[in-house]
């Protein structure tokens, strides 16, 4: 029987690949004992393929090297949906919108085979379910303003919700495995307007709630949900509540704050809280517990504010009073200023899993600018420090760190920044 939670007193993975690269840096031997993910980014993934991103170990090495390690858990990122990231390009990925059979065949049902083998029956396989998808099929299409075209094809072709729900029925069918459905972060989901139009929230959890079914799928087959996978969105904000008064008016009332802009939630903790709740709602077990990616949203370093700010003027309050250094949270690409989060630990909070580094702190969000490649990988302007931004972030600055790699490529200006600013501090 699966266990209510895998991380209880768990010994998890530590990558090698990624642990190499993180103590060949300057003070990186502090962290580099710390779990990550491993990202299946494309089938080649698989069986490990001598890219950047992979290095030459496949699932099994991975796997084989779990046992090795004595691991109790091992986490790993299924990440090749069809049409991947249909928001933006710089992991749009291998798998053109219509190729769902080559993700189920080729990609998905490998994955279970090589899972299932008996000797790994005494490890806990966490697998980290499709990042950056189904949300944009609520936020990201017609008729809002946001839409863009390849997710208004993903939302018509049905394929991120085909995908998911085989994923999640194939991989929940072995003994050893536990799911967790990527389920995007506060700065994103975070609205709960009553109007469909403009609520996030409700119709996100809706949205999870008809996978059961699919494909065999049911909600035995879910674990829980990881939320701030590869994000910067912090854990919580110490000096201030989106609902207190400033300047005569809520801060989340208040059209004025940009920063808020009538979101409902302040950080991961109570966002994720309470979208447990809401998908316990909507079909999923009473035991689901979540995750969040703390990897890089410490938000430590010089320009940490040390309490509240004594400003009467709601938009100056907040923003001398927010640790969220970034010009918006609609910014995800290589945030310039970002710390280490909280290392990974089991249990730190009443229904939250565990705090988990899923994105390998070092690894580019995408390049700066365009970099011919075969890896799938597009140029997205969100990731160029000059780009102005458009709707999706309120047409700020991208925030994005410059001279950076390749998606997925190590990063040592990133790595050394978010050493730097971690908080706690390493
Ligand atoms: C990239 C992957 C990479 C992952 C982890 C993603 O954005 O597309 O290639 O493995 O990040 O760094």
């Amino acid at each position: 029987d699966k266990v209510d939670n895998p991380y209880t007193g768990a010994q998890v993975y530590v990558n090698p690949i990624w642990s190499a690269n993180a103590a060949a840096e300057p003070g990186g031997d502090a962290i580099a004992d710390e779990p990550t993910a491993v990202w299946l980014d494309r089938t080649s993934a698989i069986y490990g393929n001598g890219s950047p991103t992979t290095g030459s170990m496949g699932l099994e090495d991975h796997l084989d090297e779990a046992l090795a390690q004595g691991a109790d858990v091992i986490q790993v990122v299924i990440y090749n949906l069809p049409g991947r990231d249909c928001a933006a390009l710089a992991s749009n990925g291998e798998l053109a919108a219509d190729e769902i059979d080559e993700y189920k065949n080729d990609y998905i049902d490998p994955i279970v085979d090589i899972m299932g083998q008996a000797k790994y029956a005494d490890l806990k396989i966490v697998n980290v379910i499709e990042i950056d998808s189904l949300p944009n099929l609520v936020t990201n299409v017609a008729p809002r303003a946001t839409a863009t075209a390849n997710c208004n094809t993903m939302k018509a072709n049905g394929n991120y919700q085909d995908g998911i729900s085989y994923a999640t029925a194939e991989l929940g069918s072995l003994p050893n495995t536990y799911n967790y459905l990527d389920a995007g972060h506060h700065g994103w989901i975070g609205w709960t307007n009553n109007d469909p139009q403009y609520d996030n929230f409700h119709s996100s959890a809706d949205m999870f709630g008809t996978l059961i079914g699919m494909n065999g799928m049911t909600a035995d087959d879910v674990q829980g949900f990881i939320t701030n996978t590869a994000n910067y969105s912090v854990l919580e904000e110490p000096y201030w509540n989106v609902d207190q008064v400033v300047g005569g008016k809520a801060i989340n009332q208040n059209p004025d704050v940009k920063w808020v802009d009538w979101n409902a939630y302040n950080g991961e903790i109570d966002f994720a809280t309470a979208f447990r709740q809401e998908l316990v709602s909507n079909g999923f077990n009473s035991n689901i517990g979540m995750l969040i990616d703390t990897s890089r949203n410490g938000w430590g370093g010089d320009y940490r504010p040390t309490g509240a700010s004594t400003s009467t003027n709601p938009v100056t309050f907040v923003d001398e009073s927010r640790i969220d250094q970034r010009y918006n949270k609609g910014n995800w690409c290589n945030q310039a200023g970002a710390g280490l989060g909280e290392r990974p630990q089991a249990s730190p909070e009443p229904g939250i899993d565990a705090y988990v580094w899923i994105k390998p702190p070092g690894e580019s969000d995408g390049a700066s600018e365009e970099i011919p490649n075969d890896e799938g990988k597009g140029f997205d302007e969100m990731c160029d420090p000059d780009y102005g931004g458009n709707i999706r972030n309120n047409n700020n600055p991208s925030g994005a760190r410059d001279d950076m790699p390749l998606s997925g490529h190590w990063s040592s200006e990133q790595f050394q920044e978010l050493l730097e600013n971690a908080y706690p501090p390493v």
